[in-house]
C-alpha cells in the first residue's frame, strides 16, 4: 500500500468516541464526504455534495478492515475499552457496496458491530442482507408523511417514502440484532401532534428496543431551522411512550449515567436529559437524597432545568442549550 493511501485508510477509523447509545464506540467512516441519498436540513455535515442511491466501492474493504484491526490492537494494548465498532460515516453507510463483507471480516475481532443508517435503501434486498449481519442498527424515522419527508430529509429524486417505510418493516421483521430508531424533531416541520402520532404508530410496527428523540445539537445544513422546544420534546415523549416500549432523548447532554451518585443535582440533570421526570418521581428522588425542592428551584433558576406541563401533570426536563 502506498504511504498516502495508508494514511487515508487509517484516518477513516476514528475514536473510540463516547456514545450514550454505544458506550465506547470505534467509528468507521466508510463513505467519503459527503455522499448521501438524503440532504437533511439538519445535517451537521452540511449540504450533500453528491446525492446518490447507487451502491459502490469507495475504499478497499480488506484495507479498511486491516486498518480497523490495527487500531483495535493499539487501543487494547493500552487497555482502552471498545464496546462497538460503529459505521458512522460522512454520508449514508449503506451506499458502500462492501458493507456486508466488511462486517463479515470484522467479526473475528469479537466486538459488536453497529450501523447508523438513514434507512432510505432498506427496500433493497442486498442492503437488508448486509445490515442483518450487524448487532445493532439505528433507523432514521423523522416522518412518515411525503410532504414533510421532502422538506426535512430532501431525498434523492428517485426515492419513494412508501417503499422505504415498507423496507423498514420487512427488515424489522427479520433482524435478529438490536433495532433502534432515531427521530430528529424540527420546529414547525415534523413536531406537530398529528405527525408525532403517525411516527409513533409506524415505529410501533418496527418494535424497536429503543426509540430515540433527537434535536440538532450542531450547526445544521440549513441555518434557518430551529430545534423542537423542551415542551415539544416532552409532548413527543408522552406520545411515543404510549406506543413504544422505551423512549429516550438524544439531546446532547450525555449526563452521568443514572445511578444515585450521591450528588442530587447531577442525578436530576442526568435523568432529565434522557427523559422528562414526573413531579412525583422527582419528589421521591429528593427524599432519597434527604433534601427538598430547593434543589429543583436552584436548577431552574440557573437555567439547567425547566418545568413543563402535559395533560395537567408537571414534568421536569433538562433545559436545552
Ligand atoms: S442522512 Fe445523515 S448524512 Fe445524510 S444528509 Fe441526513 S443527516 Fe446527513
Amino acid at each position: 500500500m502506498k504511504l498516502t493511501e495508508l494514511r487515508v485508510i487509517n484516518s477513516l477509523i476514528y475514536g473510540p468516541v463516547p456514545s450514550r447509545r454505544l458506550g465506547h464506540s470505534l467509528g468507521i467512516n466508510n463513505i467519503p464526504p459527503k455522499i448521501c441519498s438524503y440532504s437533511c436540513v439538519y445535517c451537521q455535515l452540511g449540504n450533500t455534495i453528491d446525492m446518490q442511491v447507487e451502491r459502490q466501492t469507495f475504499y478497499d474493504p480488506k484495507k479498511m478492515v486491516q486498518a480497523t484491526k490495527e487500531k483495535v490492537r493499539q487501543i487494547k494494548e493500552k487497555g482502552g475499552p471498545i464496546d462497538y465498532l460503529a459505521f458512522v460515516p460522512d454520508g449514508e453507510p449503506t451506499l458502500d457496496a462492501n458493507l456486508g463483507s466488511e462486517i463479515d471480516l470484522l467479526k473475528s475481532l469479537d466486538i459488536k458491530i453497529a450501523v447508523i443508517t438513514n434507512a432510505s435503501l432498506l427496500w433493497r434486498e442486498d442492503v437488508r442482507h448486509d445490515l442483518q449481519k450487524a448487532d445493532w442498527v439505528s433507523l432514521k424515522v423523522d416522518t412518515v408523511s411525503e410532504e414533510i419527508w421532502r422538506a426535512i430529509n430532501r431525498p434523492h429524486k428517485s426515492l419513494s417514502l412508501r417503499i422505504i417505510l415498507d423496507g423498514m418493516i420487512t427488515f424489522a421483521n427479520t433482524f435478529k440484532g438490536e433495532l433502534t430508531t432515531e427521530s430528529m424533531l424540527i420546529q414547525e416541520i415534523n413536531d406537530n401532534n398529528e405527525e408525532l402520532e403517525k411516527i409513533a404508530n409506524f415505529q410501533a410496527q418496527l418494535k424497536p428496543t429503543k426509540s430515540y428523540l433527537a434535536i440538532p445539537i450542531r450547526p445544521p445544513a440549513k441555518r434557518t431551522i430551529t430545534a423542537a422546544s423542551e415542551h415539544t420534546l416532552n409532548r413527543a415523549y408522552q406520545i411515543f411512550s404510549k406506543r413504544l416500549s422505551e423512549v429516550e432523548y438524544l439531546i446532547g447532554y450525555e449526563g452521568n449515567a443514572f445511578a444515585f451518585t450521591g450528588n442530587i443535582e447531577n442525578d436530576l440533570l442526568s435523568i432529565t436529559s434522557v427523559h422528562p421526570m414526573r413531579e412525583e418521581a422527582v419528589i421521591e428522588l429528593l427524599k432519597k437524597a434527604d433534601t427538598d425542592r430547593g434543589v429543583i428551584e436552584k436548577l431552574i433558576s440557573d437555567n439547567s432545568l425547566i418545568e413543563v406541563e402535559y395533560q395537567s401533570k408537571k414534568f421536569y426536563m433538562r433545559k436545552l442549550r
